[in-house]
């Protein structure tokens, strides 16, 4: 379902300007009726078989694959993105994500069978993984399909009933119209509420069983501080600072090509991108003459054939204009504290478009090396020992992700370990994110929680513990009355097993002394 409101936001073409829609923030009664759809849905989802719930996520799939360019002609008119980092980072992750928890479901949300310790023996213990309840999604804007349709299907796979409030820069609010009138999925399971913070703060209102939250540490900040009095648990996907270390020992090519897409992919509008280059000494000069030939003949946004048409450009346009202003920002500080500009910088002022931007004779006192710039930036620094280029990496509030470059592979893991972090990639960045096999997820001020990975799944589900004991003649030994007799039978026992060598013989006497009282001496 979707909820359209008061007009108050307006929803622009980051390209040319043009106002798409407007949306405006809910009321309290509206947030009260949402939640109690919510609740309803939650007794008919849990209800459903695992096999009807993958039944209704294979809907999804379907309608990805056969609106492909309907879906991706959405996110362009919001976000400016390319449309090849539309493609590859929103579309064939979805249906990547779906593929691997259709297998992966199953055998996470089985009943498990789980040992017991030896003060427990003869009892039998199981995990059940049942639903929390209702999710609430609150997604920011760079990936306005993924980070919406991701979670859901994940928290529904595992039984919940699903609200999500989605961006209000980029809602998505056609899509999604259209999305709910011929998917087929199921109605009222997700349900899609458009709005602005208000929105998001009435609906934390009422109550959700769990938040799922992705944007910045400021709202994840905020949001703990008011979830913390109600105990509503939430999992924090915030942002990042990431390092790259390269040394010198590189298939040269092949590293410039991989630094240059991973700083400058989505127009560096990702929770991982490249934002801090750390360059060994004896390859500095050399890294930074190809690095730069190679990305002043990446095509922008403005500077494509067709500007209206951003499947002709590398990078995309910034999406929202407080990320051209916390951009030019930073550009500006590093200038002033003596960063010089070699390639890129602001396009037009008043306009999107940011070209490509490298910067060198950085520090960490410049807000493009230390705070999250969010855009396509790149600060290089140069370090001459491994232990300093750790250093600088970990020099940093936050703790998303890293990678190191290097044909030494013992060397990379070594200082890969090193990073305080909590994904990293060798000889790539950030593709360990587009593993739904692994769980993803920040440390530091980037995060709590983790998602995809078993977590994915496991993170949306109330862990029940569950002991199955017999209906026998024996009480435990450890249940009233205590008795001093019985206490030195459990403490013998204790010594038997755990001393500093295992004395089974007196163990097993002591065992059956312990049934024995267990028969004789109950409360009757
Ligand atoms: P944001 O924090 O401004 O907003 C995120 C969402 O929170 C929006 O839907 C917004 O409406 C909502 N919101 C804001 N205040 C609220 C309140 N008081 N109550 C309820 N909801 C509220 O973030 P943004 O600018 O949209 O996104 C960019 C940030 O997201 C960056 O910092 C980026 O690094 C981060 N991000 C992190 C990941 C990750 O997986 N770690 C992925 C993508 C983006």
């Amino acid at each position: 379902m979707i909820l359209e409101n008061l007009n108050s936001i307006a929803v622009k073409n980051p390209i040319n300007g043009e106002i798409l829609y407007n949306i405006g923030e809910i009321s309290e009664k509206e947030a009260e009726n949402i939640f109690e759809i919510a609740r309803q849905m939650e007794v008919k989802i849990k209800a459903l078989s695992l096999k009807e719930r993958i039944a209704e996520i294979d809907k999804i799939n379907k309608y990805v694959i056969d609106h492909q360019d309907f879906i991706l002609d959405c996110i362009i008119a919001e976000t400016g993105k390319s449309r090849t980092d539309g493609f590859a980072a929103e579309v064939f992750e979805v249906c990547d994500v779906i593929d691997v928890y259709k297998k992966k479901a199953p055998k996470l949300l089985k009943d498990k069978n789980i040992e017991v310790p030896i003060f427990l023996m003869g009892k039998k213990c199981q995990q059940w993984m049942e639903p929390l309840g209702t999710i609430l999604v609150i997604t920011p804007w760079n990936f306005p399909f993924y980070q919406v349709i991701v979670p859901s299907i994940l928290a529904f796979l595992a039984g919940n009933a699903v609200v999500v409030k989605p961006s209000e820069v980029t809602p998505l609010q056609p899509l999604w119209n259209h999305f709910f009138e011929h998917s087929g999925f199921m109605k009222n399971a997700v349900q899609i509420i458009i709005g602005g913070k208000e929105t998001g703060a009435k609906l934390i209102e009422q109550k959700p069983n769990k938040i799922h939250f992705t944007g910045s540490v400021r709202t994840g900040k905020k949001l703990m501080e008011i979830c913390g009095p109600k105990l509503i648990p939430i999992d924090l996907e915030l942002g990042g600072k990431d390092p790259a270390i390269v040394f010198d020992d590189i298939n040269f090519d092949r590293t410039v090509n991989g630094i240059m897409w991973g700083a400058f992919t989505n127009a560096g509008q990702n929770c991982t991108g490249i934002e801090r280059l750390y360059l060994h000494e004896n390859i500095y000069d050399k890294f930074i003459k190809e690095l730069v030939d190679k990305t002043t003949k990446l095509v922008t946004s403005s500077t494509s054939r067709n500007t209206k048409d951003p499947e002709d450009c590398d990078v995309g346009s910034i999406t929202s204009p407080f990320q051209v202003a916390i951009i030019e920002d930073h550009i500006q500080d590093a200038i002033a504290k003596g960063a010089k500009v070699i390639c890129g910088g602001i396009q037009e002022k008043g306009s999107h478009h940011i070209k490509p931007t490298i910067l060198v004779d950085c520090n960490h006192h410049m807000k493009i090396a230390s705070e999250e710039t969010f855009g396509p930036t790149l600060a290089i620094m140069k370090f001459k020992t491994e232990e300093e280029a750790i250093k600088l990496a970990n020099d940093s509030p936050y703790g998303l992700s890293a990678s190191v470059w290097s044909k030494d592979m013992a060397r990379a893991e070594r200082v890969a370990r090193k990073i305080v972090c909590g994904n990293v990639c060798i000889n790539n960045h950030m593709l360990n994110e587009a593993n739904p096999y692994l769980p993803f997820g920040g440390t530091k001020d980037s995060g709590i929680g983790r998602f995809k990975g078993d977590d994915g799944i496991l993170t949306f589900c109330n862990l029940k513990s569950v002991l199955y004991d017999k209906q026998s003649s024996m009480v435990d030994p450890h249940w009233y009355p205590y008795k001093k007799s019985k206490y030195i039978l459990l403490s013998n026992l204790m010594d038997s097993y755990f001393g500093k060598s295992k004395k089974w013989i007196k163990f097993a006497i002591n065992g059956l002394k312990i049934d024995n009282v267990g028969k004789k001496e109950q409360i009757r």
